[in-house]
């Protein structure tokens, strides 16, 4: 119960002439987790929203399990759970009755087992019978991901689904996302990278509109080896090229960490994290 997804030279202008998709190609398959990583206005959401048939690209072709997604696109809005950015909730519903909604549009056979289900997979059983409009923002949340989850779709889109959780609920829905994509293909966008640090096993690293990286964590941190290191401040020498990620206060000095494409003699090489990585890959870009 997967999908493969292939982007082919897709390529995304707004009618205001913005463009914000340069030439992608990408193969998506699952099952996997998979970290859509890059800052804000990097081009997440419009390629998500081209991935569900929101928008249509300018050009370039995207194909579902081989077919083009025009003839696919019935057949992929069945099988696919989807949170936007900017969910507009039925303010005046409680929970469930929205999900209750939700389930009817998607036309379940089982509607009221979809939404006992996906309430209880995100934790909002006591406030099912609450209206929308009370509940707090990560609340809300909870039932934008619930409705995403209604009838057991076999590909998950989420745009920024841990925007408004606290920490303990980020974890609650990384490892149900984990679960989620053990047999089936499951899509986040985030700018966080503690999100996808511990359990996305394909990362995509995009910029202005560009693919920087796709691959596993593993592979995006061992490009950035001999790039990362560690320096006293007091000690260094002004260095153009050497992006300054970290600065902390400390009783022997400012100790500052460091990444660029060539560390100067002062730095001393570290291991890098997946988080000086990413740091890495953006900063490159922002050089050139
Ligand atoms: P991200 O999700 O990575 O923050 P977006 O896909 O939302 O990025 O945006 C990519 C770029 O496209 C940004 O420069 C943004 O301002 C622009 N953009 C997004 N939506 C529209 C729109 N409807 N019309 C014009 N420009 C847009």
């Amino acid at each position: 119960m997967t999908m493969e997804i292939q982007i082919q030279n897709v390529s995304m202008t707004y009618p205001n002439g913005k463009q914000a998709l340069k030439d992608l190609t990408l193969n998506l398959h699952g099952p996997s987790l998979i970290g859509l990583l890059g800052p804000n206005g990097a081009g997440k959401s419009t390629l998500m929203k081209l991935l569900v048939s929101a928008l249509k690209p300018t050009s370039g072709a995207i194909r579902i399990d081989g077919a083009p997604l025009e003839k696919a696109e019935q057949r992929l809005k069945e099988q696919l759970g989807y949170l936007p950015q900017d969910f507009g909730l039925f303010d005046e519903l409680t929970a469930a009755g929205f999900l209750d909604y939700m389930a009817a549009l998607k036309n379940l056979k089982n509607p009221k087992d979809a939404v006992k289900e996906s309430i209880c997979a995100v934790n909002l059983k006591e406030k099912a019978k609450a209206g929308i409009r009370t509940l707090s923002g990560g609340q809300r949340q909870r039932v934008g991901i619930a409705q995403a989850l209604l009838g057991n779709p076999s590909c998950l889109i989420f745009d920024e689904p841990t925007v408004g959780l606290d920490p303990q609920e980020r974890i609650h829905f990384r490892n149900l996302f984990s679960q989620m994509a053990q047999d089936r293909l499951v899509l986040l966008s985030t700018h966080i990278i503690e999100d996808v640090q511990s359990v996305c096993d394909q990362l995509v690293v995009m910029n202005h509109g560009k693919i920087l990286f796709a691959g596993t964590p593993e592979q995006l941190i061992k490009m950035a080896v001999g790039h990362v290191g560690v320096f006293w401040e007091q000690e260094a020498a002004w260095e153009q090229g050497l992006h300054i990620t970290a600065r902390v206060n400390t009783s022997r000095g400012i100790r500052c960490k460091a990444v660029a494409d060539t560390l100067p003699a002062f730095v001393r090489e570290e291991e890098p994290s997946l988080e000086d990585a990413y740091l890495y890959l953006i900063s490159r870009e922002v050089d050139q």
